[in-house]
């Protein structure tokens, strides 16, 4: 039987591998639809590109590598409705988790990439510590955590905390645009960007271009990159790291999302790793972040091996399900997308008519890709958006000097 899980061969051949000439027969365009070309391939640009689509216009998306190749493959999934109530981003949060779950609902229930409500935990797990004896141990801590586990508090209902598995999401999401919403996935290099008169044009590397009435640059970390931007955008990556761990008795393990306050042995400063079991019968384990220069190719990204260590000394710690006998399925590193003021930038760019930025979602991007893609759908098709307010996102506060401090 196919996995609801697998990877589909069928996006493999949807998307058009770079082309010589991206010159437009001029026979084939809906000269009645809005041409929007998106930049990048992350949750971020697949979430544009599918809302944009689905309102109408024609779309083209640009990603150097693969789609999802980068922290849109390799975060965690984890989604919150209420977590960030009180920040800037709130409103965005929100309304993004409430379209995830009706995303859901339109995508066969979210099956295929492991969309599901779950509880979370926050726990303190203290390495020179022994595990509590059976008799002492809280109830509220699942049994499958077996080690030195104490104060369990319960942070997230199946109301308020849920997941999906980030790569297979953002996949299903360009297929789905693809296929019914006629999307055009093109794989190159975005080099450069010419606007004026109401137009864009975008040049890739290798001498091709795409032309649209508007551009939308969804590059992650890689914002900073791209010279056209850095002057007004200043965007930093983040590196972190995790683990995909498949114990063998997938079956003991429950859906519980843990939250750790972790004390390592040698009294260094505690660390706060987070542990994601996922339907596929996976365990995700991330954390060790620190800044670093991103490479230009996304391939290039290697994993610390220090940190992957320790994130295998924590799950080994957490749960005997999770130590030897649990094969390692991945060890990886990717980049957050920061901005100075740890607020996503969202809008059109200040003196640039026709180009739109979306990036900066640090680490919740995966939870805001929908409210972003359909907040930037309806800012770039009428001029305003209904699902979030985006004047808080505005590029426009960096070059005024604003917001640059929380
Ligand atoms: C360890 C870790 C765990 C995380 N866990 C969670 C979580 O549980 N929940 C959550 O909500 N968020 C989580 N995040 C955050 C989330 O992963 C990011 O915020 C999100 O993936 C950013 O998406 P993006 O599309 O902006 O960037 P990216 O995923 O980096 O995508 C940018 C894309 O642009 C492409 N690109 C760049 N330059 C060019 C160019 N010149 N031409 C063409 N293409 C280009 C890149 O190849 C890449 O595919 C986590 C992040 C990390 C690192």
């Amino acid at each position: 039987m196919k996995s609801p899980f697998s990877v589909s061969s069928r996006l493999v051949s949807i998307i058009t591998t770079v082309r010589a000439s991206m010159d437009d027969d001029p026979q084939k365009l809906d000269q009645t639809k809005k041409r929007v070309v998106v930049c990048g391939g992350g949750v971020i640009g697949v979430c544009t590109a599918y809302f944009l689509s689905k309102k109408g216009a024609a779309v083209t998306l640009i990603e150097q590598s693969s789609i999802a190749c980068a922290a849109s493959g390799k975060a965690g999934g984890f989604l919150a409705l209420d977590w960030c109530d009180g920040s800037p981003i709130s409103s965005l949060a929100r309304a993004s988790f409430n379209l995830h779950r009706s995303l859901a609902e339109e995508l066969n229930g979210g099956e295929s990439y492991g969309y599901r409500p779950l509880n979370t935990l926050s726990l303190s797990v203290a390495e020179s510590e022994n595990p509590p004896p059976p008799q002492s141990r809280k109830s509220t801590i699942p049994p499958w955590i077996d080690g030195p586990a104490k104060s369990p508090k319960t942070i997230g209902t199946t109301e308020t905390t849920a997941q999906v598995h980030p790569q297979l999401f953002t996949r299903t999401l360009i297929e789905k645009a693809v296929t019914d919403y006629g999307v055009e996935v093109v794989i190159g290099k975005v080099k450069s960007l010419e606007t004026g008169e109401g137009k864009v044009r975008v040049v890739i590397e290798g001498g091709g271009r795409i032309d649209g009435d508007a551009v939308v640059l969804a590059l992650g970390p890689w914002t900073s990159k791209f010279t056209l931007l850095s002057s007004v955008i200043r965007i930093h990556g983040v590196k972190a790291h995790s683990i995909v761990l498949e114990p063998k008795e997938a079956n003991a393990i429950t859906p519980d999302a843990l939250f750790l306050t972790y004390f390592p042995a040698n009294g260094g400063q505690p660390m706060d790793p987070e542990i994601y079991p996922r339907p596929t019968g996976e365990v995700y384990v991330c954390g060790m972040s620190s800044e670093e220069e991103i490479p230009d190719d996304p391939e290039e990204i290697q994993p610390n091996m220090d940190s992957i260590g320790v994130l295998k000394r924590v799950a080994e710690m957490v749960s005997s399900h999770l130590g030897g006998e649990a094969r390692v399925k991945a060890e990886q590193a990717c980049f957050l997308p920061s901005t100075d003021d740890g607020v996503p930038v969202i809008g059109e760019v200040p003196g640039m008519k026709g180009c739109f930025v979306a990036t900066g979602h640090s680490c919740w991007g995966i939870l805001n890709g929908p409210a972003t893609g359909a907040a930037v759908a309806e800012l770039v098709l009428d001029g305003c958006s209904t699902v979030v307010d985006l004047s808080r996102f505005s590029p426009g506060r960096f070059v005024s000097g604003r917001g640059r401090r929380r």
